[in-house]
């Protein structure tokens, strides 16, 4: 069995479905063909929400026909592998299907393996992710009793950065409701060694820590969690990159003094020694998951040693072959991993490829790595990170009509934006092909 088509995309996610709308906007005649197995398109930054207890689960899931553009062909079947010399792509049960372009954009996945012992308690008891069932963490939330509220996240690239330390903020807010607070230390271990990369934000972000008195532990690279007794082990490492929008920066030679350089704001929680490792006995535990590239594109030509999608920084085309294009969460791109930074990949990549089919050349727009990260940092508060490749901060000029003069400040307006705005936007402006 063989097939082609003209354009080929892999994954119907944000990246997938946002490229093909774009697409086909601009050129109806184009014959596009989209790899997606999955019945059910969801609005992950909702999930965030979901896991504090304010906003449904149901809604941030649509049927995937619902979000396919007309006139896409869909394939409703597993990519199983590349062969980019034949410009060719295997498929599960749709046999090869070739192309003339093609888009690589199916997400990430999580490898539980590089974190042992995590795959056995994630979703389970005390132990929760909003990355894999935000339902469970509220529930975890609301039967917390006290004790230690431990939230981290692996020292893998991972999906918004900064989700990680927005539902600690809004756990700690429940706490106080639910009366628990008084015997909780909420404590955020990190590989990084600040709370977040770009400094407008980090500025709030230390206020906010200091209101909610949250114990910050950075160069804490989780390596193990043991279910039973309840604790996270964690390596020190000055060498690690951590996930997402925390980056590494400050002093890397000082010696390991773990309550000096390695604390903010210090707190006597549990801790247990086991040779080089220390273990953090905890209560509850938030965290992302390890997060790799799938397997099929980790294993195939297309990756870089980090194991993610090879592509030029600016302009997302494939850093060997010319007629492939890699965005969204598989690319190697060193911005974090959003929705709001396919918003602005996928108008370059369509433009390239319209331009490469009508006049064989590329455009000349360049992506500057803008990407974004909305920092829930109470019930009725958030602050907006929007940066580029340099974590300069670079807010939007239309936040002014919203009359919210500075966003890297807490503001009940950009609460708003993240309940109500950005899923508006997403479901009925993205998700339709319009450029926004
Ligand atoms: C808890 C959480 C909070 C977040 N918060 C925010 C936020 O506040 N703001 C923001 O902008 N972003 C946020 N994000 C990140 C955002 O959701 C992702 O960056 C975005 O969805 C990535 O889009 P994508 O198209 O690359 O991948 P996805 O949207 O994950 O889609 C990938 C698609 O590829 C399909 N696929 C997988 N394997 C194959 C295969 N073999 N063949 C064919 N198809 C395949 C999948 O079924 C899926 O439909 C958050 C994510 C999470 C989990």
């Amino acid at each position: 069995m063989k097939s082609h088509h003209q354009v080929l995309i892999i994954g119907g996610g944000t990246a997938g479905i946002m490229v093909a709308g774009q697409l086909l906007n601009k050129n109806r005649t184009l014959d596009i063909g989209l790899i997606e197995p999955a019945d059910t398109h969801y609005y992950q930054p909702a999930w965030t929400l979901v896991g504090a207890g304010t906003y449904d689960y149901e809604k941030t899931a649509r049927p995937m026909a619902s979000v396919m553009p007309k006139n896409v062909n869909w394939i409703k079947d597993f990519a199983t592998g590349f062969a980019p010399e034949n410009n060719s792509v295997s498929t599960k049960s749709s046999g090869e299907i070739t192309y003339d372009y093609l888009v690589v954009a199916p997400g990430l996945t999580y490898d539980f393996s590089l974190v042992p012992g995590l795959g056995y308690v994630i979703d389970k008891g005390v132990v929760c992710s909003n990355y894999t069932d935000p339902k469970h963490t509220w529930d975890v939330i609301k039967k917390f009793k006290g004790g230690t509220a431990l939230f981290t996240q692996p020292t893998t690239p991972i999906k918004c950065g900064g989700a990680p330390q927005k539902i600690m903020y809004l756990a700690e807010s429940h706490f106080q409701k639910s009366s628990v607070r008084k015997n909780t230390d909420v404590v955020f271990a990190t590989g990084g060694t600040v709370i977040f990369g770009v400094k407008e934000i980090a500025k709030t972000l230390m206020e906010v820590v200091d209101r909610k008195d949250i114990n910050l532990r950075f160069h804490h690279k989780l390596v193990a969690v043991d279910g039973e007794k309840q604790i996270a082990w964690y390596e020190m490492g000055k060498e690690i990159n951590a996930g997402g929008c925390v980056v590494i920066t400050g002093d890397q030679d000082s010696e390991l003094k773990l309550d000096e350089t390695f604390q903010y704001n210090y707190k006597d929680v549990k801790v247990t020694k086991d040779g080089g490792r220390y273990g953090i006995h905890y209560d509850m535990l938030h965290t992302a998951p390890p997060s790799v590239a799938p397997k099929f594109v980790r294993e195939s030509s297309l990756v870089n040693d980090a194991g993610w999608v090879s592509v030029d920084h600016q302009t997302m085309q494939h850093t060997k072959y010319a007629n492939i294009f890699g965005l969204g969460d598989v690319a190697a791109l060193p911005t974090a991993k959003t929705g709001a930074a396919i918003r602005k990949q996928v108008p370059i990549v369509v433009d390239n490829i319209n331009l490469l089919i009508s006049q064989h050349k590329m455009g000349t727009k360049a992506y500057n790595g803008y990407s974004s990260c909305p920092l829930v940092t109470d019930y009725g508060k958030m602050v907006l990170a929007e940066f580029d490749y340099k974590n300069n901060f670079i807010p939007d000029p239309k936040l002014k009509q919203m009359f919210i003069s500075d966003s890297s400040k807490e503001h009940w307006r950009l609460w708003m934006l993240k309940k109500y705005g950005l899923p508006y936007l997403y479901w009925n402006k993205m998700m339709k092909g319009k450029e926004v």
